[in-house]
């Protein structure tokens, strides 16, 4: 066999022996939205209990890194493209979402090969635990963006509904499919809704490909770019953070009204256990039918306990990602 043909049959080897869902973010033309979809897409993932990390494979102008809110970090892509750190131990975490920056450091893209990414992806899936891996790819087709569509086993076309953005999905379908893709989607971004824009159906038909979202253009998502905070952290509100979350659970295969339900059952047995703790303490004075001898401790001592439970109570629910679940809950009980 010769080498081109060897060299060929790899490119359509599929992930082997792992249940991790490896997702590329690409698109044919810059700034359409990609490094901001899958900062909020890894949130969103995360506040519906799906392990995931965003990786961050646009090497040669990194910003997933700074659309999460982080400023310095201490492990890169780049080191484990150079093997000085083992893709299992370089995700870091920031407020509960998993990531791997790329370096700023221009001396660093020596250190990289995108033919190795695929490596490194299989690794992470297979020692990572992760259930979903998101690679925040460069636009284009150069070597960046090539490297993520062989490593990643699905892949998102983010575009923006005109004309000239999606004539480029029609080029990238095709490497997906000489690459061996089979699960191909298309998510809309920036949606005004104006006439000369492609509806959701229209992108179906030309592209033989699901559309699983559609992101409006959404002011918010600007003003938490410049302030370097993810807007599923920095306005949940925003009409965007439903978009993110919609199709996070689309993936993730979960039914967000249910979903919505457990966290409300959740935070009331929080409620139920810190009045039950109260109401047993008066409960036991009654049984006991002891009359504190000095009440004015005891009612510190209770009011200490308050506090204290209403800060656990606090601070149970008040984790990363608690402010995506009210969302969750907001948006459902309209
Ligand atoms: P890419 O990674 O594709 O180059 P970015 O994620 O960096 O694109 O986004 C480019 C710009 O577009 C950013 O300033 C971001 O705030 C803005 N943007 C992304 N999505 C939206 C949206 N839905 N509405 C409004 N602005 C958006
Ligand atoms: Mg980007």
């Amino acid at each position: 066999m010769s080498k081109k043909r060897r060299r060929k049959r790899r490119h359509v080897k599929p992930l082997p022996g792992t249940d991790t869902r490896v997702i590329g973010i690409v698109s044919g033309k810059g700034g359409v939205g990609k490094t901001t979809f899958s900062a909020n897409l890894a949130i969103a993932l995360t506040a519906l209990g799906k392990k995931t990390v965003a990786i961050d494979c646009n090497v040669t102008t990194p910003h997933l890194s700074y659309y999460l809110g982080v400023k310095n970090f201490s492990t890169t892509i780049n080191d484990v493209f150079s093997g000085d750190i083992d893709a299992v131990f370089a995700p870091l975490d920031q407020n509960g979402v998993m990531f791997i920056p790329a370096s700023e450091r221009f001396i660093d893209l020596k250190r990289v090969d995108m033919r190795n990414l695929r490596k490194i992806v299989h690794r992470l899936a297979r020692k990572g635990d992760f259930d979903f891996i998101i690679l925040d790819s460069a636009p284009g087709l150069g070597r960046e963006a090539v490297g993520v569509l062989h490593a990643c086993n699905e892949i998102i076309f983010l575009t923006k509904p005109t004309v000239p953005n999606v004539m480029d999905i029609v080029r990238c379908n095709e490497v997906a499919r000489m690459l061996g893709h089979k699960k191909f989607s298309v998510v809309l971004n920036m949606v005004r809704g104006k006439d000369h824009e492609l509806t959701p159906e229209k992108a179906e038909e030309l592209f033989d490909a699901s559309v699983i979202g559609m992101i409006p253009f959404d002011e918010n998502i600007m003003d938490s770019t410049a302030e370097g905070v993810p807007i599923m952290w920095y306005k949940p509100k925003s009409p965007s953070c439903n978009s993110f979350l919609h199709i996070a659970s689309q993936l993730a295969g979960i039914n967000l009204s249910e979903f919505a339900g457990d966290i409300d059952e959740e935070e009331e047995e929080l409620k139920e256990e810190y009045i039950d703790e109260e109401e047993s303490e008066e409960e036991k004075f009654e049984e006991r039918g002891v009359i504190p001898i000095v009440e004015e401790a005891d009612k510190k001592r209770r009011r200490r306990r308050k506090k204290t439970a209403r800060r656990n109570f606090r601070k149970s629910i008040d984790k990363a990602g608690t402010r995506v679940k009210k969302r969750i809950r907001v948006f459902f009980s309209r």
